[in-house]
């Protein structure tokens, strides 16, 4: 998977996916990212991207062109490849781990992170193929949102989370959120790990695992369990 984003704060995008397992996944080549600078696209030597809208209003809005010459530049970064746009906006589809698990497919991905009151609207509707918000607020950019993305894909790309660890069976895999989970010591401040987990039933313990997730999901997001018992056909 090949990440082009396209940001006016390259910095922040490269400093925080460079962190951690998703900073390993790069460095091992199971994924790749690069940035393009829209400032680098400026329409004048001032570095002018935005600029007042149309009709009046608070704010500025960024500009077509520089935008636009920056998508250029990242789509042919990818070798043409990329046939994904992400603009990350509060106006897009609420991200969900469908949506990482449907990107996590494709070969590269185009992030465009906003800024100001957005981005031209003429420009959106000749590049962006998707259209995703992080939830019901709205921030000051699109760094975070992409970051937010890029994060859940590089995990569900195999050998990203190293060890073998499997992102399976964690929360929303399988329309549950995840079951209680506990580490050494047994005992801490006289709370007790369940004694099944102790048993080495493997039987036993998958079987309180999904008990657990199913109240856990109930008390927590009832809508989803909801929906969980729908898939299933119970009512
Ligand atoms: N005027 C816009 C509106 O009301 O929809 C909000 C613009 S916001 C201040 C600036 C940029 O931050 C957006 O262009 C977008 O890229 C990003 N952004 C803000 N909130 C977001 C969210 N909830 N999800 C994804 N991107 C968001």
């Amino acid at each position: 998977m090949h990440f082009e984003v396209l940001t006016l704060f390259p910095e922040m995008i490269e400093n925080t996916f460079m962190t951690g397992i998703t900073g390993r996944a790069c460095l091992e080549g199971i994924v790749s990212l690069n940035t393009v600078n829209i400032r680098d696209y400026a329409v004048n030597d001032y570095g002018s991207v935005d600029d007042y809208t149309y009709g009046g209003g608070a704010g500025m809005l960024m500009m077509c062109e520089p935008v636009y010459n920056a998508f250029l530049k990242a789509k042919e970064n990818t070798g043409n490849k990329a046939e994904r746009v992400i603009y990350l906006t509060p106006q897009g589809e609420r991200f969900t781990q469908r949506h990482a698990k449907e990107f996590s497919g494709e070969e590269a991905l185009i992030l465009l992170c906003g800024h100001y009151e957005g981005i031209d609207e003429r420009v959106l509707s000749k590049i962006v193929t998707d259209n995703i918000s992080v939830g019901d607020y709205v921030l000051t950019g699109g760094e975070l949102p992409a970051l937010i993305v890029m994060d859940a894909v590089t995990r569900l790309i195999p050998g990203a989370l190293g060890n073998g660890a499997s992102p399976e069976d964690e929360s929303f895999s399988d329309g549950l959120l995840e079951y209680p989970q506990y580490t050494r010591p047994g005992v801490w401040k006289d709370m007790e790990v369940p004694q099944i987990l102790m048993s080495g039933d493997h039987k036993k313990v998958g079987q309180y695992r999904v008990r657990e997730a199913r109240k856990r999901t109930m008390e927590r997001r009832p809508e989803m369990y909801e929906e969980y018992l729908r898939k299933r056909g119970i009512y």
